[in-house]
């Protein structure tokens, strides 16, 4: 399938063809049209699948850009993993006009407060700085319909379970959940059957 065949709106196709994309990765095959078509998915996939630019691509085509409130969050183990995220929308949304600002630890509170303030679609960022920006009410939930866990196991190995779960208790209850890990132990399957309603399977 190509990009063209995936209903993409115009404008972010064209953000996606500049990018430099010809075609879609297996990972994007597979898991964008159940994401952009509202179903819970959980993705088995490694860095360099071209999992980043899936995420990218489905938030901005979900995102109502007329809207100025938060509408999708992503949240990555890394600081580094969370600003690259953020990179990739910014640029392949280009076209849309998409507001993405990344929360992330050792930047600065006021910055992320200036930002929020303004207007952003997507927040991607790291768990215990996107959980601090709720609990200070900064960043507001109540419009995001889309919430993704990247490299989720990653996020359990460096001790984020509590914030993750703490984030997820001030989302809407009618939340769309797109978990994304290179594997699946116990821990991560407890996320899944408790945020995810049956969710889509993939494994790439
Ligand atoms: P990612 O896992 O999204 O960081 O992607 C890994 C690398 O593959 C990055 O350099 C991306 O720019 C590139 N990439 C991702 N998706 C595609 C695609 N559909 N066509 C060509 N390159 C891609």
């Amino acid at each position: 399938m190509s990009f063209d065949e995936m209903g993409i709106k115009d404008d972010l196709l064209r953000g996606i063809y500049n990018y430099g994309f010809e075609k879609p990765s297996a990972i994007q095959q597979r898991a964008v049209l159940p994401i952009i078509s509202g179903r819970d998915v959980i993705a088995q996939a490694q860095s360099g699948t071209g999992k980043t630019s899936m995420i990218a691509l489905t938030v901005c085509q979900i995102v109502d850009t007329k809207s100025s409130e938060v509408q999708a969050l992503i949240l990555s183990p890394t600081r580094e993993l969370a600003a690259q995220t953020e990179k990739v929308i910014l640029a392949i949304g280009d076209y849309i006009n998409v507001h993405a600002h990344a929360c992330i630890g050792g930047k600065s509170v006021g910055e992320d407060i200036r930002k929020l303030e303004h207007g952003v679609h997507v927040v991607s960022g790291t768990p215990g700085r996107v959980c601090d920006m709720i609990k200070r009410r900064n960043l507001r939930t109540r419009a995001i319909k889309l919430l993704i866990l990247d490299e989720s196991d990653e996020m359990l190995s460096r001790g984020f379970k509590d914030q993750i779960y703490d984030v997820y208790r001030y989302l809407p209850p009618e939340l769309q959940v797109v978990l994304i890990s290179a594997t699946l132990p116990n821990e991560i399957l407890e996320i899944t059957s408790k945020f995810m309603t049956d969710p889509v399977r993939i494994l790439v």
